[in-house]
This record gives C-alpha cells, structure tokens and sequence, in this order.
C-alpha cells in the first residue's frame, strides 16, 4: 500500500474508530535477533520469572487498590513495542493493556500501519493501575521501572512507541513538553533503541483535531523503522 493509500485508511480507521480486519497476520522475522538470549529455553524462564514477579509485586502502594497487575501482552518477538502509561479500569479487570475506548483507537492506529496488536508487544510504564487514573508518582515509576526494562531487553524490539507524554517523559528522562518531542528521534537510554513520540490515543479521544499529527508521527517511526537492518 503506498502512503497515501495508507493514509487515507487511517483517517477512515481514525475517524470511524472501528477495528476491520484487513491483514491476515505476518510472519516474524527472527534473524538478527542473535545475541546473549539466544538460548529459546533461557528466555523462556526469563519471561515466565519476570511475569511471576510482577503478578505478586507490592514494591509501590498501588498494589493495594488493583484487581490484578497487567504485565504486557503481544509478541515476545516483536519488531515494535509500544508503551503507554498505566492500566485504567477496563485494563485492570481483565488484567490486558489498552483494552478499554483508547486500546480501540491504540489497534486502529496500529491496523493503518499494517499491524496487528499480537505481532507487537504492548506495555505501560506502570503496572497496576493509579486510583481514579491520576498521573504516576515518581517513587511508582521508580519502582516499577525495572519490569519495563527487562521487557524490553527480552524483546528487543526494533523500534519504541512512546504514547503520550507520561510515556515518553518517563522512559526517556526528560522533561520536554509532547508537542516539542513529536518529529524527533530519541533513544531508550542505555540500550540505544530508537524511540518515536506520539500522542497518547485517550488524549486523541478528547482531540480528535490531532489524529492527523499523530499519523505524521507514525509515517515518522515507520520511515525510521524500515531504515533499521534486521
Ligand atoms: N492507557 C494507558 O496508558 N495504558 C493502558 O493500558 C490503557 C490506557
Ligand atoms: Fe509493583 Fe509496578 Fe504494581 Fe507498583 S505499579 S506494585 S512497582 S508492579
């Protein structure tokens, strides 16, 4: 599909705010992927103990309002993770990121770029949900912290979708406003992963005037992520 194309299918998808079927699911693309976690049994017990850890986590007081903690859910060989901010209600009842009005709108950003929600990995910067959806504290995003890293060592993907400024302000350590950050390339720090800004997709619900820059943004990553060797 040519961009053009593509962009008109996503003001459609954007606007009518429906999840269509379109690509049949693609293959993953495993080479290159070599390195210190090539033992498949090794990552394997790495997933499984990470999720444990997680499921039973009491490092912040957020554990004490959740139903249940939402890890993650996708592809452990994605090419793109996407990371959002917190789980809300729908999130923590069924226990699945972006699974409420945004996360419909989040997999029909997705489906305009020629993506489907199982071949990538989606995460937030917090696991349990903050009560009445305030913003993280920085002693949460401190302590969970350490759970994002280590998703995205495992993964390692190709590419990062901040979404939304608690997002890209917390795994980028900055401070810069959103709007400044949209059209720039950043890293994820210390691992070196490029890392694209875009707007969060409830922010989109709100300012629906703004699903066009957003689609700017996601031309943007996908320039650079067809530019990234496998
Ligand atoms: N908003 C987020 O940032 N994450 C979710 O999982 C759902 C809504
Ligand atoms: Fe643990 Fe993160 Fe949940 Fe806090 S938000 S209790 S650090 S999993």
């Amino acid at each position: 599909m040519t961009l053009s194309a593509r962009h008109q299918e996503y003001l459609r998808l954007m606007d009518i705010d429906v999840w269509v079927s379109r690509n049949p699911a693609r293959g993953h693309e495993m080479s290159g992927k070599g390195g210190m976690q090539d033992n498949q049994a090794d990552r394997q017990a790495t997933w499984q103990l990470l999720r444990e850890q997680v499921s039973v986590c009491t490092k912040c007081q957020l554990h004490q309002g959740r139903i249940q903690t939402v890890f993650g859910t996708g592809s452990e060989q994605a090419e793109w993770m996407l990371i959002g901010e917190a789980p809300g209600v729908e999130e923590d009842k069924q226990g699945k990121p972006f699974v409420g009005r945004a996360g419909k709108l989040l997999t029909s950003m997705l489906q305009a770029m020629g993506l489907n929600r199982d071949e990538v990995f989606i995460a937030n910067i917090l696991k349990c949900r903050p009560p009445n959806n305030r913003d993280p504290k920085p002693e949460e995003v401190n302590a969970c912290e350490t759970y994002l890293k280590q998703q995205v060592l495992l993964v390692r993907p190709k590419i990062i979708l901040a979404l939304g400024r608690i997002a890209a302000q917390n795994l980028l350590k900055i401070d810069t406003p959103i709007g400044k950050m949209r059209g720039n390339y950043y890293e994820y720090p210390e691992l070196g992963i490029p890392v694209v800004v875009t707007y969060h997709p409830a922010y989109l619900l709100r300012s629906p005037r703004e699903k066009r820059k957003s689609w700017q943004d996601l031309q943007l990553a996908m320039k650079l992520y067809n530019k990234i060797p496998s």
